[in-house]
């Protein structure tokens, strides 16, 4: 009866894991989230402040499909602001978060047969966009060698005449690791032979805890690479405005043009007095962000001790708010009601369901015998939810 399409779709797992931690709240359990990415703070004052004043002013009608011209301009003076770049207003595009920009990115730019390069792991929407897309999903493996990062080697490895697009995402969710330069400019190297597009995913560019104020683009690093990196961002995260569905990207006109077209054929724009919202946002006191950062940084320091202490092997992040430990060495044993636990899956539904902790299997990102842990939570919750994880590991036998 639905289109084979739509046989094949799976709901996103960590949206998944989320709803079904709330359900189990709602049904009495005491349950700590660790499974979505999502800042608990909210959206700063001045935000607001200014999307109320929008909706006071009657600002809420339909826009262009790309977005209101303040929040295109404001979208290029903050780029300009955070990596030296220049761009027109008419190079930068409004979409309903970065999710829905990087779904339609891949829809006007990938023909059936395409190659998308996914480095793994990866962020678990972006095998589905593509697929949808109708493109082939070439994700190369990342190893811990090179701290899930890709390579030169690996890349030229996988690179055929049917690339069409890479996407690269740093910080990286899941694992928190960061580009530098250098590795950017090797990347960079290669592609520059090439005519891949990359779409290169900034969303946790300022949550980075290395003492700079954003990380490394590729976009800085190789000038003639430039004009094909499509700069997506967003408004969910730096802000807290998940709710708000605001994404951006920045690149070449042809493909922000044929973006708008899709948009105004499917969705339209993005909320009206939310786009008022993410003007003051982007240009407004930067400091409830900063502070918001420091907070960020002791919850990390929190999870790091506590997986110290439970002896479970991690790469230090450096940026998002995530962790990606392994948990290779508990897979093959036993929970104390003597199921084994074989795969990621099976040890996040055990932690679920013993300790009422919920985090995301390391295979919903392409990679077993590892977990997700966001830690965007306060640090009551977090330090209760970090405990029951060193009782559920010890457990184990
Ligand atoms: N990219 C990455 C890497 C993400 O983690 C997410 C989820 N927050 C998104 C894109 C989509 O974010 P949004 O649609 O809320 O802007
Ligand atoms: N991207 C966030 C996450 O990885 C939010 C959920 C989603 O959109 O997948 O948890």
């Amino acid at each position: 009866m639905l289109a084979t399409r739509a046989q094949r779709l799976k709901p996103s797992a960590t949206l998944a894991l989320n709803a079904k931690a709330h359900d189990l709240t709602r049904a009495g359990r005491d349950i700590v989230s660790l499974a979505v990415g999502e800042p608990d703070w909210d959206t700063f004052n001045y935000i607001k402040e200014a999307a109320k004043k929008a909706l006071d002013e009657g600002f809420t009608k339909y826009t262009p499909a790309a977005g209101i011209p303040d929040l295109r301009a404001a979208l290029v003076e903050r780029t300009k602001i955070d990596l030296g770049l220049t761009y027109e207003p008419n190079q930068a595009l409004v979409g309903l978060g970065a999710k829905h920009v990087i779904y339609n990115l891949l829809q006007v730019l990938c023909n059936p047969g395409d190659e998308v390069i996914i480095p793994t792991p990866y962020w678990v929407s972006y095998p589905v966009m593509a697929e949808l897309a109708e493109a082939k999903v070439v994700a190369p493996v990342c190893s811990q060698k090179t701290n899930f990062k890709l390579s030169p080697e690996v890349l030229k490895n996988v690179l055929s005449a049917k690339t069409k697009v890479i996407i690269l995402n740093s910080p990286n969710n899941p694992t928190g690791q960061v580009y530098t330069a250098e590795e950017l400019k090797n990347l960079a190297n290669v592609l520059e032979r090439t005519g891949v597009w990359v779409i290169s995913d900034d969303i946790y560019d300022r949550m980075v805890f290395t003492g700079d104020s954003i990380v490394p683009n590729i976009a800085q690093v190789n000038e003639k690479l430039r004009e094909r990196v499509l700069l997506v961002n967003s408004m969910s995260k730096t802000y807290s405005m998940t709710g708000w569905r605001l994404g951006s990207v920045i690149g070449d006109k042809r493909v922000i043009d044929a973006c708008a077209n899709f948009q105004s054929q499917s969705s339209s724009s993005g909320v009206t007095f939310a786009q008022k919202g993410a003007v003051q946002a982007l240009l407004g006191p930067q400091k409830d962000f900063e502070e918001a950062l420091k907070e960020l940084a002791s919850r990390k320091s929190i999870v790091s001790k506590c997986l110290t202490e439970a002896n479970i092997e991690f790469l230090e992040p450096q940026g998002a708010f995530y962790f990606w430990p392994s948990i290779e060495k508990f897979l093959g044993r036993r929970t104390p009601q003597g199921t084994e636990i074989k795969t990621s899956t099976e040890f996040s539904a055990a932690l679920l369901d013993l300790e009422g902790v919920a985090v995301v299997p390391g295979i919903e990102f392409g990679m077993e015998g590892f977990v997700r842990l966001s830690y965007a939570l306060n640090e009551k919750r977090l330090c209760e939810g970090m405990s029951r994880i060193q009782r559920f590991v010890s457990s184990l036998n």
